[in-house]
């Protein structure tokens, strides 16, 4: 591949956390398999102080010509399932429709690229460069949408043709977020639409990203959340104050959103004086607390054969284990999980 050289841009969204979020440190006597250690560090966790999340599908095709004239069902088909927000879209063109009294609309367009597609959202206009070599137009258009505010995420990212090091340039020139699932894909594609491993190895990688969830709803011709036969669905959670426009889309510019299947995560606190960090969530079978380390963390389960909707990762027991980050995974019953935009955190062990 030939080499791009147009520097290294950064999304930001690590660096606003750490800057702007609320620190939450700790210094805490602790355990590493049985030997004595002192663990010192800060979270960053972004979706501390909310009340709680706002639940959305940002992917939607909204087109009069796709809904037999009347896109209204589309809206209708997520307000009546207590969805709080809904981006309109669709391929290389602004579509507007009106918010419902429920439902916030956010306007975007799905571009297209050379070997793919990407979501963009929070622009005045939706315009964007060329060029004539086609990784250099894709590059461009990506660090166009940074550079003026705008959020880039690559949609489906399983169902393009992009290589491991062109999915890093996109990251080096702005890309904010993944599809982590998009379950359209499922039905259509070999796989499930999910691409939670690609995520990972991209943290692993030193890029961080924003995850999204979305249906990438395309008419009225199935049913909203099936492909195929196979019943899917995938959504948005936002941490934000109020369900406007603009909280949505800082949600996302400030990484506080989780990518769903079904589960839904309520609140995530640092608790100092427990040492913990407490997820709330509808009901579920396990947590898991993954940082970037794929042994980092820890899984929390309820007793055998129940469920839970409070989930605790003890930093005195399993901090030894977190490193980087942490993202906080809720599987329920039927084995559907929600994934949050990794927490970053700094730690430093000593013995004692
Ligand atoms: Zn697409
Ligand atoms: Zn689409």
């Amino acid at each position: 591949m030939r080499a791009l050289d147009l520097g290294s841009v950064d999304n930001g969204v690590e660096n606003r956390i750490r800057t702007e979020g609320t620190p939450q440190p700790f210094d805490i006597t602790a355990d590493r398999k049985g030997d004595p250690i002192q663990l010192t560090g800060t979270f960053y966790n972004q979706f501390a102080g909310f009340e709680g999340s706002f639940k959305g599908n940002l992917h939607n095709h909204v087109l009069p010509r796709r809904w037999g004239g009347d896109v209204e069902n589309a809206r209708t088909h997520y307000a009546e399932r207590g969805y709080d927000f809904f981006g309109a879209m669709d391929h290389d063109e602004v579509v507007h429709v009106p918010d419902l009294p429920d439902l916030i609309t956010i306007p975007g367009m799905e571009l297209s690229l050379n070997a793919g597609h990407l979501l963009t959202f929070g622009l005045d206009d939706f315009t964007f460069p060329t060029a004539d070599d086609p990784e250099e137009e894709d590059l461009k258009r990506i660090r166009s949408i940074h550079d003026r505010g705008g959020l880039a995420v690559l949609a489906h990212p399983n169902k393009t043709a992009y290589t491991w090091e062109q999915l890093q340039q996109f990251c080096d020139a702005g890309l904010i977020g993944l599809e982590v699932v998009n379950s359209g894909v499922t039905g259509k594609t070999a796989d499930t639409g999910k691409f939670d491993q690609g995520w990972k190895l991209l943290l692993q990688a030193g890029r961080y990203l924003v995850g999204l969830g979305n249906d990438d709803a395309h008419g009225p011709h199935t049913d909203l959340s099936e492909w195929g036969g196979v019943p899917q669905v995938a959504w948005t959670g936002v941490f934000a104050d109020a369900l406007t426009q603009t909280e949505i889309i800082n949600a996302i510019k400030y990484g506080r959103t989780y990518v769903s299947q079904g589960p839904r995560i309520d609140s995530i606190e640092f608790v100092p004086e427990a040492a913990q960090l407490r997820v709330e969530c509808s009901e579920a079978v396990a947590c898991h607390f993954r940082g970037i380390d794929s042994y980092g963390g820890d899984t929390t389960t309820p007793d055998e054969g129940l469920q839970a909707s409070t989930f605790s990762l003890d930093l005195a027991e399993r901090g030894y284990r977190i490193r980087d980050y942490v993202s906080v995974i809720v599987e329920d019953a039927k084995g559907r999980r929600a994934w949050t935009t990794p927490i970053p955190v700094d730690i430093t062990e000593k013995a004692r």
